[in-house]
Formats: C-alpha cells, structure tokens, sequence
C-alpha cells in the first residue's frame, strides 16, 4: 500500500474538502510512492481520508483526487469526472459557431492539475502538476471521446511545472493538429486564437463575460483596451458600437492579431489604433498630452506572483489605475481588473480607492466583476477565485 500518514490534527483542513495537503502536515509516507502515484490520505489515528496524487518535489505534497474512501483513482474516475465537468459547460458549448470554453478548470473540477479548453473541433489541454502528468494518457484517451473534438493539444509549457520538477511540454496529443488559428465565436463577436505560440491555451476564456458587458458602455465611446493581448475587449466595443479603440500591449504579436480580429469582426480599420509600448509609460506619455477617453480597460498580467512582492504589486496596480483615472472625464467608465490570486478584493478595492483620490477623483463602483462561469470557485477551495475586477463611473 502507497500511503501518507498525517500528523494528529492535521486532517481538520482535509474534512473541510480542501483538495491541498502540504508537507508540514504529513508524518509519515509508506510504500514509497513514485512521483504523481495516487496514495491513500491516512489520519494520524489510521482512518483513510481519501486519495490524492504525490508530488514529492512541490510542498503541496498531496492534492486530492477524492474524498470518498470507497472511490478507486482508476480510468472510470477520470472519465467520470471529465464528463461531468464537460457536460456542465453544455450551455457554453451550444449554439452557432465554434465554442471557446473552459471544460475543466483543475481543483474546482475535482481535477487539479488538469485544466482542458476547447476552441472549436480543438481541446488545449494543461497537465501542471506530477499527478495530471502521470494520468495524462488516460485523461487524453477520455478527451477525444468527447463529441465533436477532431484534436488534443498539449500547452503545458507553464512555469509551475517547475516547481514539480517537470519539464516544460508543448505538441499534439491525439488527433489532428490544430492549425496556427483557430476560429471562436464570443456573443456576436468571432476571434482567432493563437493555440499554440498564444498566452496560456492561446485566450483569456476568464474574460467572456466582461467582454460581453462592456457592450453596455461602449455605443459612442472613446476606448481604451490597456493590456489588450489579442484586442478582446476593444472588438467586444467596437462592435458594440465604440466610436474608437485604442489597444496597448507589449507584445507586437498580439498586436498583429488584435488586427486580423478586428478585420474578421469587419470593423473599419481607421476605427483601430495599436500601440506597441509598455503601458504605464505610453498612460503617462497621454496623460502629459491631455488625452482623454469615455472608456477605459485595464486588464494587466498578475503583478503579484509571491506573498513577499505584494506590496510591490500594489503599486503597480495603484500607478496603473491613477492614470487611467487622469485620462478620464466626469461620467468616464473604468473596468478594471486584477488576476493576481493573492491580491483579496478587499485590497484591490482600497488600491483603486487611493487611486482615484490621489488623481482628485471621486468615483463609485457600480459592478463587480469575477472571473466566467466555466472557471468555477470550488466552495472549499477559495484559493480558485483570483480574477476580481469593478467597472467604476468617475462623478467629478
Ligand atoms: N484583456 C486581454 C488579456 C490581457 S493579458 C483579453 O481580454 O484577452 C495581459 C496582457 O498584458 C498581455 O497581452 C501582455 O502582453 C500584456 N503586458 C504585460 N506587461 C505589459 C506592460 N508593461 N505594458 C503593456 N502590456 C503589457
């Protein structure tokens, strides 16, 4: 038998369904497992708890596949679970054109570790911890069962691999190759997605719904789409009937696409400004001008990587947030947004408060907003819920 044994006390976070067990909580490991193999969770008084994946080189030494004593880590639970989660995306999945949707969404799906989206006929697919990589070839053989999926590719060229001692991957898994592109639809609007040079699976699926409400925002506007990668939220208000969208991202790339995607969406070119630059210099450089917008996206990357730079991100957060409030008049709209986990919406609403003040602003929230539907927040693992962001009308 392959097990760990926790030390007395230790199982309490465990009853409470949390899917993390990490080293300081263990006493014993029997059966010297292998990397990625499932072991039996044992209370320090001997009960079985559950099964979990070993990682033996990440301090979260187990992450839990079940809870339920009785449940075998086997093929049937993989196939289980995928489908599950797959069919509670059925809604997302429906309808005309080719999906863009998050099927599995690792720990919130009873899967950590495995994150699966699909784009059209295409799953992209992330293995990003020791357990999901030693299941892979079972994931992957449920995955092309799925309907309407011609091809498996892998992006697990994340960083957190790492930290697992795995090495960074990138290819086809089963089936056909995705093409360089890969067409979506998103409410009315259509995007190609980079699957396998882009950003994480090649788009922020987290996005959806905001994109789809700054519709309400957009007839008329002046906007600004700040961290734009493929031009997402300036396409969701141009073709809502934005007067202008300007984009700013450092990568040339997603700049490049931001344009093909405007042009397949058949929005008037002269409609579209691009702006290669980094943002908090080309916001100054504006600010200096006297530019001002109506509408005013700020979807930066995760500032706050550790515990130990979190006020260094804040300031980044502060600065980014203060500019944009200076490039904004009276009745002026600002979505902003943080994906950083470790930043609370507690802190992130103080750091856009301090930023208005500071730009002579007052300024209310008038929504807020979280990351989509089909990239769920286990009830007992809050830790999932890291996109927060408030759309903010300035008053004077
Ligand atoms: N809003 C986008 C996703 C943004 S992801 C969407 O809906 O699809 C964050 C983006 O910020 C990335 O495209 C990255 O290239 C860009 N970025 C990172 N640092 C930057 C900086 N200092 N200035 C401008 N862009 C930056």
């Amino acid at each position: 038998m392959k097990a760990i044994i926790l030390k007395r006390g230790r199982e309490k976070s465990l009853m409470r369904r949390h899917p993390w067990i990490f080293s300081g909580a263990i006493a014993g490991i029997e059966g010297h497992p292998r990397a990625g193999e499932t072991v039996d969770i044992l209370a320090a008084e001997g009960a079985i708890l559950g099964r979990g994946a070993y990682s033996p080189r990440s301090q979260m030494t187990v992450r839990v596949w079940s809870f339920d004593p009785q449940e075998e880590i086997t093929s049937a639970f993989f196939a289980d679970r995928l489908s599950r989660a797959a069919e509670a995306r059925g809604a997302l999945a429906a309808g005309e054109g080719p999906p863009g949707v998050r099927l599995v969404n690792a720990e919130s799906d009873g899967l950590p570790g495995i994150i699966v989206d699909r784009y059209g006929e295409y799953l992209v697919a992330q293995f990003l911890t020791t357990g999901a990589e030693y299941w892979k070839a079972t994931v992957v053989e449920e995955l092309v069962r799925l309907d309407g999926i011609s091809g498996v590719y892998e992006r697990s060229d994340a960083d957190v691999r790492e930290k697992e001692g795995l090495p960074k991957l990138a290819g086809v898994l089963a089936g056909a190759e995705p093409p360089d592109l890969v067409e979506i639809r998103e409410g009315p609007c259509r995007f190609l997605v980079d699957v396998k040079r882009g950003h994480k699976t090649g788009f922020y699926l987290d996005q959806r719904e905001n994109r789809a409400a700054i519709a309400e925002f957009a007839r008329g506007a002046v906007m600004l789409n700040c961290f734009s990668y493929t031009g997402g939220f300036g396409i969701a208000a141009l073709a809502a009937g934005a007067a202008s969208a300007t984009n700013v991202d450092s990568s040339a790339p997603a700049l490049a696409l931001a344009r093909r995607n405007a042009e397949l969406n058949g929005i008037d070119e002269a409609l579209l400004e691009n702006v290669e630059g980094d943002a908090f210099t080309v916001m100054r450089r504006w600010r200096d001008e006297g530019r001002m917008f109506d509408v005013i996206v700020l979807d930066p990357p995760k500032f706050a990587e550790s515990k130990a730079n979190l006020s260094r991100a804040s300031r980044g957060y502060k600065d980014i947030n203060l500019l944009a409030f200076r490039l904004l008049g009276p009745g002026g709209i600002l979505f902003t947004f943080s994906c950083s986990g470790l930043m609370s919406a507690e802190l992130f609403q103080k750091i856009v408060s301090d930023a208005a003040l500071d730009a002579g602003c007052e300024a209310q929230i008038i929504r807020r907003l979280a990351q989509a539907s089909d990239h769920p927040t286990l009830l007992s693992f809050p830790e999932s819920s890291y996109l927060k962001g408030f759309i903010c009308r300035v008053m004077r």
